[in-house]
């Protein structure tokens, strides 16, 4: 079928789009077309008037890690003169800076530190709960869940039982990059199969915590990859959404980043194609995943990998929230994106000039009461972008 029978029947008639049809049009399809169905259907999901975004603060703990992802920059091995591994008061310092300016969650990774167990998390995460109790502490992904459970010598529902009962709140998604067992293996072969990452997830959503999926693309890898890997996703938020109520609460993807990926002269893994995605790509990538994941509610624009005018875009096909403020941010930027944070005037400036009223929420995605953004164009009077 050509693409063009493919999305107009799927537009028509709203059905899911199966795997097979999602790679055609990702090949085939011309990107304004699939950039209007994606906002079309982003309308239809989300409204055609408010996009959201979150005051937070991104902090990465330690910086010890056994995995060696190939792209990773940010990363030092146990032993080596530049780790670090912050303690109670640097961390609760840096919360203190975020609450300063109305912040409300901490999103807290690091890598995979051979040196800690459950107790340093749990204590970590109840002081930070005591100590912050307006705070969302969403910490850890599901590789580090895997790591304490070695450590510790329980199992990764065990850890996460442990750290709820401590106070945290959610399980970011970071860590997934491509679920599809041979662009993992080649790329993050010590970091497990995508299955693993699936299982981790999968527990935290039978505890109630708090998730959202991520992908990182551009490995090389071909668009059937790229559609596996959000095929998984959708079929463990089918299973969850069954079982548990709810699943992910959004989808984001970014190109990886590897301007400044020189740390250990990572390379490139085996494969010997283009790496990283252009502005096109990652508008086209937006699109396909609005259409295709009927079944979470939310994508995100990544604007500190694509910055803030290419994030516009996203909000204009297919996604509906800016992401957040990020405050600080480790280890994107040590692969070499220039713009790793942004205040609240930054981005509610670049989602009124999108065309949008800006709006907070916080990691749940319920909506915070909202200062009125400084920027005040005529916009938000004009009809919805439905066109471009
Ligand atoms: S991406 Fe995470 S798991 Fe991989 S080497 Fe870097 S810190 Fe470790």
């Amino acid at each position: 079928m050509s693409w063009q029978v493919i999305l107009d029947s799927h537009m028509r008639s709203g059905q899911r789009l199966s795997p097979e049809d999602a790679v055609v049009l990702y090949e085939k399809a011309p990107l304004h077309s699939l950039r209007r169905s994606a906002n079309q259907r982003r309308i239809e999901m989300n409204g055609k008037e408010e996009v959201t975004y979150l005051i937070d603060r991104n902090i990465n703990y330690t910086n010890v890690c056994t995995i060696n992802c190939q792209f990773c920059s940010f990363y030092r091995p146990p032993g080596h003169d530049e780790t670090y591994t912050q303690d109670l008061n640097e961390i609760s310092n840096r919360v203190k800076e975020l609450e300063q300016i109305d912040g409300v969650r901490i999103l807290m990774q690091g890598g995979v530190n051979p040196d800690l167990g459950i107790d340093f998390y749990t204590d970590l995460i109840k002081s930070l709960r005591e100590l912050h109790p307006t705070i969302d502490l969403d910490c850890f992904s599901p590789i580090e869940i895997e790591g304490i459970a070695d450590v510790t010598g329980i199992s990764t529902l065990q850890v996460l039982e442990k750290l709820k009962e401590a106070g945290m709140h959610g399980l970011p998604g970071g860590g997934a990059e491509m679920l599809v067992d041979e662009v993992r293996s080649d790329v993050s072969p010590k970091k497990g199969s995508p299955a693993n990452w699936l299982r981790v997830m999968s527990e935290a959503q039978s505890l109630g915590l708090i998730t959202s999926a991520t992908n990182v693309f551009g490995f090389g890898e071909t668009e059937e990859h790229r559609i596996e890997h959000m095929r998984r996703i959708r079929e463990l938020q089918d299973e969850s959404i069954s079982k548990y109520g709810k699943g992910f609460t959004s989808f984001i993807a970014w190109p990886v980043q590897l301007e400044n990926n020189t740390y250990g002269k990572r390379n490139r893994g085996r494969n010997k194609f283009e790496l990283g995605a252009g502005p096109s790509e990652y508008l086209r990538h937006v699109a396909i995943s609005r259409l295709f994941f009927d079944n979470i509610e939310h994508i995100q624009a990544s604007w500190p990998t694509m910055g803030l005018s290419i994030a516009q875009m996203a909000l204009l096909g297919g996604a509906d929230d800016a992401g957040s403020t990020m405050m600080e941010e480790n280890v994107v930027s040590a692969s070499g994106t220039d713009k790793m944070s942004a205040s609240e005037h930054e981005l509610q400036d670049a989602i009124v000039r999108a065309g949008f009223r800006p709006r907070r929420r916080n990691s749940r995605y319920e909506l915070l009461d909202t200062p009125d953004p400084e920027t005040k164009l005529e916009l938000l009077a004009a009809p919805p972008p439905t066109q471009f």
